[in-house]
């Protein structure tokens, strides 16, 4: 991967918790890292296969200068999101903000936060059996769309009976493919979140549910702490997750089973 990096722009602004800062503004300077491939560009001499820095510097200004906000760590992160939003080619962001005149009243360099963020590819596995079950599908992908995920597939809806728990109405479930820069666990809680805006109550476990959003795969990655666990781990056991994986990804190689999808989902046909 390349790197493309402006260093230290100087920027003059009014963010800050104090009045004084909001009223008399003070230096800021930031540093922005972006990680793509730009070999297109240097071999076939297109700019849109990389980045003007020059544009880029730019935009970083007048961002900076029309926003006004308390904190660094939310001009970091909404540039970090700005930055990313602008430019899809992006694959991982280094986003730096310095303050040299921090208000403290101690001999310092500069204070400052720092936004690292990367380009991870998310399937994720929905369910519905409450309500009005298309419409719970429906309004969850328009919340991950409100909430800045890029949705790039989803897998056709299939109607399944109950997994687990089977005395309960069936589901209607289908995988969708997101690509976002939030942390693995910060995209569980973006879900989280979308769950309970759309009237999930947690009662009983595997109990009927208006919408269930899991994380099933990333990337390549696995990840096992006591909030997050991928890939999910039912996933080899469940049928009709299966079904939608297979149809979206199923050379997809399970890092922990080692095996392809499509292998998975033909073994577990077989058995049933
Ligand atoms: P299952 O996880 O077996 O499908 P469920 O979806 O009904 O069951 P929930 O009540 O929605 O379970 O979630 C219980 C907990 O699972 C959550 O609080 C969350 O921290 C944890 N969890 C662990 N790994 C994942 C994951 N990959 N995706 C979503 N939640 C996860
Ligand atoms: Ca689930
Ligand atoms: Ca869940």
């Amino acid at each position: 991967m390349d790197k493309i990096k402006i260093k230290d722009l100087e920027i003059y602004a009014n963010h800050g918790l104090f009045e004084e800062e909001k009223t008399l503004g003070q230096k800021f300077l930031v540093t922005v890292c972006a990680t793509l491939s730009f070999r297109d560009a240097a071999i076939y001499k297109d700019l849109d296969k990389s980045i003007d820095y020059g544009t880029l510097a730019h935009e970083i200004y007048d961002f900076f200068t029309k926003e006004k906000e308390d904190l660094l760590e939310t001009l970091a992160y909404k540039l970090t999101k700005f930055i990313f939003d602008k430019y899809k080619i992006i694959e991982e962001l280094d986003v730096e903000i310095k303050k040299p005149w921090a208000p403290i009243n101690l001999p310092l360099d500069t204070a400052s936060v720092r936004c690292i963020k990367k380009k991870r590819d998310y399937y994720i596995g929905v369910g519905t059996n409450m309500g009005d079950r298309e419409s719970y599908i429906k309004r969850a992908f328009e919340e991950m769309e409100k909430a800045g995920l890029e949705i790039l597939d989803s897998a056709k809806i299939i109607e399944t009976k109950a997994w687990g728990k089977t005395d309960q109405a069936d589901f209607l479930n289908t995988v969708v493919k997101v690509r976002s820069f939030e942390d693995p666990l910060d995209l569980l809680h973006i879900l989280q979140k979308i769950e309970i805006d759309l009237d999930r109550v947690r009662h009983e476990k595997w109990g009927p549910r208006t919408i269930d959003l899991d994380i099933l795969l990333i990337d390549r990655e696995v990840i096992y702490n006591d909030e997050l666990k991928v890939p999910h781990p039912y996933l080899h056991e469940r049928e009709f997750v299966l079904e939608s994986l297979n149809e979206l990804v199923p050379n997809y190689f399970h890092p922990i089973l080692n095996k392809k999808i499509s292998d998975i989902y033909a073994e577990i046909k077989n058995e049933n």
